[in-house]
């Protein structure tokens, strides 16, 4: 098969197309518009108030003619699914690597797709919320859009609600020291001599001193709390069973795993475990919590 090819000659060429369209009526007012007025403008069905960017002079839903109800549509969003550009073709807008988001901008139903910037690539995540960036120079194109620029909330919070998926867990690990437990007596008033006195514990079923249960308990609290939902995390329910006990000096690893979504009231369900560092299952148990709610636009510094 390869012989066919072995001899063919190979001619190199050029072909230029230039070419010019009519954008139509909803398109260049919506154009018109984005040059003239640097105004985002959609189009609202009457019959089924979805509200359509890029405008569109029929609804696709309901087949209702909606070409003169304009909305004009904030200029900011939320960033509803991306894409990273690497390879580099010369019809593209900017130099790649660039983010290639799908924008839905606040009063609109449908997504705008544009280049997002004010974010390292590997920091990107779906939920942000952006501000669309006005070109200085007109092209009367989508492009009178330079960018949409992330906005960074002036609080960091963790997984929110629409961000969290079943499957995802996290851990958190820490070696307990006689002075943790020390401490932690201090904390709660509880000095049980099976925790504080070791003359005391060589006499009991654990032959020395043992952590109270609450101590490696609490190591799922840093999980909940800053890393999975993370970081405005508040719980509501969090159900232990306690397996084995911690001896000082033990490695204890707390983990976190959703296991279901209450749609309802927008909480999460999660399985707890907690291992020691020979992998024994010292406890498990439940968490439901409450993930934090994204930023409102107050708690946003553009
Ligand atoms: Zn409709």
């Amino acid at each position: 098969m390869n012989s066919d090819y072995k001899d063919s000659y190979i001619i190199e060429g050029k072909l230029a197309l230039p070419y010019q369209y009519f954008a139509g009526l909803t398109g260049s007012r919506f154009i018109r518009k984005l040059r003239d007025e640097k105004t985002i403008c959609g189009l609202k069905c009457t019959t089924c108030n979805h509200v359509f960017i890029p405008p569109r002079s029929t609804c696709d839903r309901c087949y209702s003619p909606i070409s003169d109800n304009w909305v004009t549509l904030k200029n900011t969003g939320t960033v509803t699914c991306f894409t990273v550009i690497r390879y580099e073709e010369p019809y593209q807008p900017i130099k790649p690597p660039y983010i290639l988001g799908l924008i839905k901008l606040d009063g609109a139903d449908s997504g705008l797709c544009h280049i997002v910037k004010g974010i390292a690539i590997s920091e990107m995540k779906t939920g942000l919320r952006v501000q669309a960036v006005f070109a200085k120079k007109t092209t009367s194109t989508i492009m009178d859009i330079d960018y949409f620029k992330v906005i960074k909330p002036k609080f960091e919070i963790g997984y929110t609600y629409d961000q969290l998926e079943i499957g995802m867990s996290a851990s958190f690990s820490k070696t307990i020291s006689e002075s943790d437990v020390y401490q932690f007596a201090g904390i709660s008033g509880d000095f049980n001599p099976l925790h504080m006195n070791e003359e005391y514990a060589k006499t009991t079923v654990f032959g020395k001193r043992i952590a109270h249960g609450a101590l490696p308990q609490s190591l799922i609290a840093p999980v909940l709390g800053m890393k999975l939902p993370g970081l405005g995390t508040m719980a509501v329910e969090i159900n232990t069973r306690f397996k084995a006990p911690t001896y000082f000096g033990d490695t204890v690893t707390a983990t976190g795993e959703i296991i279901e979504k209450i749609e309802k009231k927008r909480w999460v369900k999660m399985a707890l475990t907690w291992t020691n560092q020979k992998g024994e299952l010292i406890g498990e148990g439940t968490a439901i919590v409450i993930p934090p709610e994204p930023p409102k636009e107050t708690c946003l510094e553009p």
